[in-house]
């Protein structure tokens, strides 16, 4: 799905099909000679970080493992907050394996925090991350991310997988939604909610 298709809902693109996966795919051959004859496991989130996974392990030129996971958090629309709990768990033992987390987007880093020490006390040898959009604005949590697609300003995205209330996640770039959009759905939603977070 393009932008075009859902023009009634878009504010502005941010930034293009074109130059979200020249830029994932650019990372993705500079990270496999990173990863050479370390046999890496490449982890993304569900459901966000599916469609970046896809593109950047084709993109790849060593092979690698591919394992996801679902998480969720407690909190409202646009913002995660409070707790994780582990909806779906990986299927690979991590302990000894050099790990690369596949993300979508890290805003105040908290889920990625949390993974990250998780996978470490699962007993991982090392633990990277890839991040294709990155909200500097919004960071609290100190997590190194080691490989950055592109940083953007304070606003809820749509598209390449990420969703607002699990719609647009199959559109073809990155877009900041009409506020119209999302205050319509909260006036419906009312109080505290669970959600898939990711
Ligand atoms: P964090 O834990 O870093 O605050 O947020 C991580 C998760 O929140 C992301 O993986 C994503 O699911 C969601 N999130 C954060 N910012 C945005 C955004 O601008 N758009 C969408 N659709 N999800 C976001
Ligand atoms: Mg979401
Ligand atoms: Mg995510």
């Amino acid at each position: 799905m393009q932008i075009k298709d859902v023009q009634d809902d878009i504010a502005e693109e941010l930034i293009s099909h074109e130059a979200l996966e020249g830029k994932i795919r650019r990372m993705a051959v500079k990270v496999s000679e990173d990863y050479e004859g370390k046999d890496p496991l490449l982890i993304a989130v569900l459901k966000g970080a599916a469609n970046v996974m896809t593109t950047f392990s084709q993109a790849m030129t060593i092979p690698v493992e591919i394992d996801y996971m679902s998480l969720s958090t407690y909190g409202s629309g646009t913002r995660s907050a409070g707790k994780v709990t582990v909806r779906q768990d990986l299927s690979t033992d991590v302990a000894g394996r050099h790990v690369l987390i596949v993300e979508d987007i890290i805003d105040s880093g908290f889920t990625l925090d949390w993974l990250v020490n998780e996978l470490k006390s699962r007993g991982a040898a090392s633990v990277e991350i890839f991040a294709m959009l990155g909200k500097p604005a919004r960071r609290k949590f100190d997590v190194p991310v080691k490989y950055k697609g592109f940083e953007i300003p304070d606003k809820f995205v749509v598209g390449y997988g990420l969703d607002y209330d699990e719609r647009y996640r199959n559109l073809d770039s990155i877009a900041v939604l009409k506020p119209s959009v999302y205050q319509e759905v909260e006036k419906r939603a009312t109080g505290s909610q669970t959600n898939q977070a990711e």
